[in-house]
């Protein structure tokens, strides 16, 4: 089902039964009403996506009704965003303008290379680290919504709260994916006691879906913030609360301390832009190796025929394994946050590196050897460092009726962060997305722990101008390091196949992890298992794609707005 974001009249009429009805569970799949032309929103969450229709429509920019969106999935998606983690935001003006704020969460100045090595020197269970201070980075995601508030807001401050507050305040259902998550967290050490309160009953079991949540707290953290501004979110009750619930439960010194929240900075940061077959991509740069990923796989894939080649062909998909498969191999090497190594943007974009890339890429083999390449501007000895896949993400998109396009991933990176919570919402626990080990055969790792630095990230917010260089297509995703494969392979369906954005977000998955190629189930991808295996990729899995993207793609003077169908979610919900 493609849902333009224009209702015709009739559905003014439909649209007024958006409350809950006596015992049937309403986790708000019912359309809001019209937007002005040209305004559209897509969200993980209908009720997050209906916050930022509102806020369109009370004639709040793209950044305002992002930010409402952002808040509004504290409340009702806790597993995977919220105001205790970070995100990245890039929005694009209809004239070709783009400008792109960080809001990553930074390590405590206190932390070294080796925070998260035990006594032995050696990197402990990843769940042992999750579940833990040491994973906790300073939120960034309130700092990042006033910045770009204060210079694209254009309702009040605290009127872009209400929809979040009336969330938290009034109630809202758990659904049948967040309950789901509640009983899949197997955090180490457990929720801590005011997650457990809010969440799960006195057995320890994840509440029924359909029980109705007030989250008391959250509601008060949002009115104080809504009032006093990101201010009382970086210093006062808020951040002393942050700093001794973190340091409570950090095994090391160097814990977070209400200093570190206190000189916590969102950075406006200049956008990474290339073109593909005349369409202009911008996308976030770092510390996310989420945007350059999706650029690189794009620019290596340009000199294939890929419309001729056709969707369901195992061919065309092969070559986008084989960009990926080099892509990552830059992406381990070189990326990681810029204001402490350095990043060869530039040179792991220009088009005759990427050429020399793809010619790596051989139509019917797949390589057998990755390494990554020697871009102009790369440093010299640096190491590959290791990082998991998690899933504690949300990717938002909305275009508002000047045509300005905001798409932004926020995350508190694995499903309910770290665990801890402080004043209704939790605390990320980011900091598990640098490499625990520092260095690798004596060569430091780029994307190591160091005081104040920001994990590398996967996120890939991006926004797509036409060969005319209108506003054409806002996308990203959440799931770890399979981010932008999601990203590129939904930008490859818009451009490539001119399919719609719940068609390109559609498509089956694959992805390459090193040598082994995960084909997603139930899909022609599996029926075609044997072509992969013709063409090199020897070591399939076949299994579900844990993945969930989002987007929103302008046909005509509408646009279309979709979330991922793998999603429980309005698409695929009666
Ligand atoms: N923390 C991850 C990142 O920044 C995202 C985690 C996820 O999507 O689940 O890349």
């Amino acid at each position: 089902m493609i849902r333009f974001s224009v209702l015709p009249l009739a559905a003014l009429a439909l649209s007024a039964c958006s409350t809950s009805t006596g015992n049937t569970p309403d986790f708000g799949m019912t359309p809001g009403i019209p937007l002005p032309p040209l305004g559209a929103v897509s969200a993980a969450d209908p009720r997050a996506q209906a916050a930022g229709e509102e806020i369109l429509r009370k004639g709040g920019s793209a950044t305002d009704a992002a930010i409402a969106v952002m808040l509004a999935l504290t409340v009702v998606e806790p597993q995977s965003s919220g105001i205790g983690g970070g995100g990245f935001l890039v929005r694009g003006e209809a004239d070709g303008d783009v400008t792109t704020y960080d809001g990553r969460e930074t390590a405590p100045s206190g932390a070294t290379p080796t925070w998260f090595l035990d006594e032995k020197g050696e990197t402990p269970p990843f769940r042992e680290s999750v579940r833990s201070g040491l994973s906790v980075g300073v939120p960034g995601n309130i700092a990042l919504a006033a910045k770009a508030h204060g210079e694209h807001g254009r309702l009040a401050w605290a009127d872009i709260f209400a929809p979040a507050i009336k969330l938290a305040r009034e109630g809202f259902q758990i659904n049948p994916r967040m309950h789901d998550a509640l009983g899949r967290s197997r955090l180490t050490g457990g929720h801590s006691e005011m997650a457990k309160a809010l969440f799960y009953g006195a057995d320890g079991e994840p509440l029924p879906v359909g029980t109705l949540v007030r989250n008391e707290e959250l509601a008060n953290s949002f009115e104080a913030f809504a009032a006093g501004g990101a201010e009382a979110f970086y210093t006062g009750e808020n951040a002393l609360a942050v700093a001794t619930t973190v340091a409570a439960d950090t095994p090391k010194p160097g814990a977070m301390t209400y200093d570190d929240i206190a000189g916590y900075e969102a950075k406006e940061r200049s956008a990474v832009c290339s073109s593909y077959r005349e369409y202009r991509i911008c996308s976030m740069g770092p510390p996310t190796s989420g945007g350059i990923a999706v650029q690189q796989i794009l620019g290596q894939l340009e000199r294939f025929d890929l419309t001729a080649l056709g969707a369901e062909n195992a061919v065309t998909w092969h070559l986008f394994l084989e960009a990926q498969r080099l892509a990552y191999a830059d992406r381990e090497l070189y990326v990681a946050d810029s204001d402490y190594v350095t990043v060869p943007v530039a040179g792991l974009l220009e088009k005759s590196y990427l050429a020399e890339r793809s010619a790596l890429i051989s139509e019917d083999r797949s390589m057998t050897e990755i390494t990554a390449g020697r871009p102009r501007g790369a440093p010299m000895a640096l190491a590959d460092g290791d990082e998991p896949v998690e899933h504690g993400t949300s990717h938002l998109a909305v275009v508002d009726s000047l045509g300005t396009m905001v798409s932004y991933t926020s995350t508190i990176e694995s499903a309910f962060g770290s665990g801890l919570m402080v004043g209704g919402y939790y605390l990320n626990n980011e900091l598990t997305d640098f490499s625990r080990s520092p260095e690798v055969d004596g060569r430091m790792v780029a994307n190591r722990v160091e005081g104040g630095k920001r994990p590398r990230s996967s996120m890939s917010p991006t926004v797509v101008y036409d060969p005319q260089g209108r506003p054409f297509f806002v996308v990203g995703a959440a799931g770890g390091s399979t981010i932008p494969v999601t990203t590129a392979r939904a930008i490859i369906g818009a451009i490539d196949f001119g399919l719609s954005a719940e068609e390109s977000l559609r498509l089956p998955f694959l992805m390459a992890f090193g040598n082994r190629v995960l084909l997603e189930e139930n899909t022609w991808l599996e029926a075609q298992a044997e072509q992969f295996r013709a063409l090199g990729h020897e070591e399939l899995i076949i299994r579900q794609a844990p993945i969930k993207g989002g987007a929103l793609r302008r046909v005509g003077d509408q646009w279309e707005t979709a979330r991922d169908p793998r999603l429980e979610g309005y698409l695929d919900m009666p």
